[in-house]
């Protein structure tokens, strides 16, 4: 079984957290700190970069589409 790690955002409009791509465990760690530390990626890595904001449609009766941060990663399997 193969774990892999999602992108977490978390939308500024309603408030919900989605993921957007995901990668490898070691990957998706070695991703984070050079995101938070505003490093760049690792050559085996270029191309991989989440980015900060990401755009959500909203699941609201008037079809808002929010801004939404990336907040952090999680381990699915
Ligand atoms: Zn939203």
């Amino acid at each position: 079984m193969t774990t892999t790690v999602e992108f977490i955002y978390r939308c500024r409009k309603c408030g919900k957290e989605f993921t957007d791509g995901a990668t490898g465990t070691k990957l998706g760690i070695q991703i984070l700190i050079a995101v938070i530390q505003d490093m760049p990626m690792p050559k085996n890595l270029i191309g991989m970069r989440p980015n900060m904001l990401t755009l959500h449609t909203c699941s609201d009766k008037i079809k808002s589409t929010g801004v939404a941060d990336f907040i952090g990663i999680h381990e699915k399997e």
